[in-house]
């Protein structure tokens, strides 16, 4: 048999993705919304997009790309998504980058750690073969393929879905030199925009959710009973809920030290931490057996994985059954599963971290912690008060209807492409220019 060579074996590879029409969005984000979309996708039909991203399942890029990538197919686009391949070296490598831009310390930017980088990298931008109007580079485990498809035309964008507020100076210097070669970066909100990043062209896109997808589509109460008490969970009894990947950054102990300070009172607590392992994530079994050893066997502790069948339906269902949300980040890019939270109309508590305060108004629509004993006072408020629990809820899923949509995330990716087609004045006028963030965070959201 043929020996793979090192090329084949970091190629990129397609990801294969179901239909998707804009218009059955009109239901939830209105008929004008809808109108504005194919207005805005008009001038740029046929246009080849390519996306590409570390990871097919697991984790909130993959969770928005399997909706983007449709939906800008379906307004005409040509969008396809591909994910890099990498071996083990290469996600131990962009693990410990990930750990690092998020500020933790004592993580060594070893030689061996670059060159496992770039080589993963190298390989993987020989196996593009087209070339494409736009591409889209998510995160930074395949942020050199800029420098490495140089001669390539189109407009490159790398979308950073990542904190990097706290960042380690040496990874990001390392990084920057990559990022800077691109046309545009997108960021989640204008905080999370690094200072010495020159580029001409920064947009604010915040992710979203799609609210038809078998995680967030309506689904009846019984189903939902149904469906968490297969996995030996009692509907009828308060219920905790956490849905992350096993990262110390997603907090899962604290998440199980606040279920502990507030079982003393409410002893028919149940706490639900679900975590799927994903492939560029070799941490997440160690992290997930950690939790397990730090649950004690406490049969109310309940820890899912997809290995259990935990799919998109299935959270979905948790999420409805949870008598509150949970999402106590130490750091984090966004949070999907605060906004799926919310959509669900459910209370949430967040950890005061990234994009979390962008989706919560503390006491308004949920609720910001920064330690175990505030999420804990917390949780016991809302127990205490379901009324006020109802209130948040409601007002949170109004919050997502509004900015959190897919339908929000695509009209944010349209405005950007027609800017870096064509910055004439007709657009300029439309979305009038201020300072570069200012201008494109009013506009491209
Ligand atoms: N998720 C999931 N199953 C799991 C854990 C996570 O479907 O077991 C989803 C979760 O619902 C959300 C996304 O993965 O849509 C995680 O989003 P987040 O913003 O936390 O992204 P990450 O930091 O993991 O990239």
């Amino acid at each position: 048999m043929r020996r793979r060579t090192a090329a084949e074996a970091h190629a990129t590879h397609s990801v294969p993705l179901a239909e998707k029409r804009l218009a059955d969005y009109a239901a939830v984000a209105g008929d004008d919304t809808i109108a504005e979309l194919e207005c805005l996708a008009r001038p740029l039909r046929g246009a080849r997009v390519l996306h590409i991203s570390s990871t097919a399942y697991g984790g909130g890029v993959a969770e928005m790309l399997r909706t983007l990538v449709p939906l800008m197919n379906s307004v005409g686009l040509d969008a396809q998504w591909r994910v890099i391949a990498g071996d083990e070296d290469f996600f131990a490598a962009t693990k410990a980058m990930h750990h690092a831009l998020l500020g933790m310390e004592d993580l060594d930017l070893t030689p061996e750690r670059q060159s496992a980088y770039l080589r993963a990298n190298a390989d993987n931008a020989a196996s593009i073969e087209d070339t494409f109007d736009y591409v889209v580079v998510h995160d930074p485990q395949p942020a050199p393929l800029r420098s490495l498809r140089w001669s390539d035309r189109g407009v490159w964008t790398w979308c950073c879905h990542t904190d990097l507020s706290a960042a380690d100076p040496s990874w990001w210097s390392f990084l920057r030199p990559f990022i800077q070669l691109y046309d545009a970066a997108i960021f989640t909100q204008p905080t999370s925009v690094e200072r010495d990043l020159h580029l001409d062209t920064i947009a604010i896109i915040p992710p979203a959710i799609d609210p038809l997808s078998p995680k967030n589509r309506p689904m009846s109460e019984r189903e939902a009973a149904n469906t968490v008490s297969a996995f030996g969970v009692e509907p009828a009894r308060p219920m905790l809920t956490q849905v992350s990947r096993f990262d110390p950054w997603k907090d899962p102990l604290g998440v199980i030290d606040v279920y502990r300070n507030v079982k003393r009172e409410h002893p028919t607590l149940q706490l639900v931490l679900i975590g799927s392992l994903a492939h560029d994530d070799p941490e997440g079994v160690e992290y997930y057996c950690l939790a397990q050893e730090y649950a004690d066997g406490d049969p109310d502790i309940h820890l899912l994985t997809n290995l259990d069948g935990v799919g998109a339906a299935q959270v979905n269902a948790f999420q409805r059954q949870a008598t509150i949300i949970l999402q106590k980040s130490l750091r984090e890019g966004f949070g999907l599963p605060v906004a799926e939270g919310l959509w669900k109309a459910k209370p949430v508590i967040g950890g005061h971290a990234g994009g979390i305060p962008l989706q919560i108004q503390d006491g308004v629509n949920g609720y910001l912690v920064d330690s175990v004993e505030q999420c804990g006072d917390r949780v016991l408020e809302l127990l205490a008060n379901p009324k006020q629990a109802r209130t948040a809820g409601d007002r949170g899923h109004t919050v997502v209807e509004r900015e959190f949509l897919s339908t929000a995330n695509l009209r944010g990716y349209l405005k950007l492409f027609n800017e870096l087609a064509q910055p004439s004045p007709a657009l300029r006028n439309a979305y009038p220019a201020r300072d570069a963030a200012g201008w494109l965070s009013t506009s491209i959201r």
